[in-house]
């Protein structure tokens, strides 16, 4: 699955699971692993003098969770779906939605090799 940073997910496991559609923040391990915006909720001990909370205490953090947990979220069909790669026209990749076939932007700049005569 190709989830990119700033795309929107649905959580499908664990406690955080439901039908709200939620930001993707970080990818890690080369998209093995997530970090999606107030999902795995953790809080985080913190001494003082910490950038983030100077005087100390608890910090409310966000652990990053499997991408096989998510699924892409397809903004024009309002639905989750799965994501597929193709080439437009002009030999540029991009990622599409499997349900809808709406494109969800391009991956790769048009190269001549794979455009259509
Ligand atoms: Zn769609």
């Amino acid at each position: 699955m190709k989830i990119q940073r700033n795309d929107s997910v649905l959580v499908t496991v664990g406690d955080d699971k439901g039908p709200t559609p939620r930001r993707v923040t970080q990818v890690l391990d080369g998209g093995q692993r997530l970090i999606v915006e107030g999902v795995n909720l953790v809080y985080k001990h913190v001494r003082r003098g910490h950038p983030k909370s100077p005087q100390g205490g608890r910090l409310r953090m966000e652990m990053p969770i499997q991408s096989s947990n998510v699924v892409y979220y397809c903004e024009s069909c309002q639905k989750g779906s799965r994501i597929g790669v193709r080439y437009t026209e002009d030999g540029a990749k991009e990622r599409f939605c499997k349900r809808c076939g709406t494109s969800v932007g391009r991956v790769s700049p048009p190269r001549k090799a794979y455009a259509e005569k």
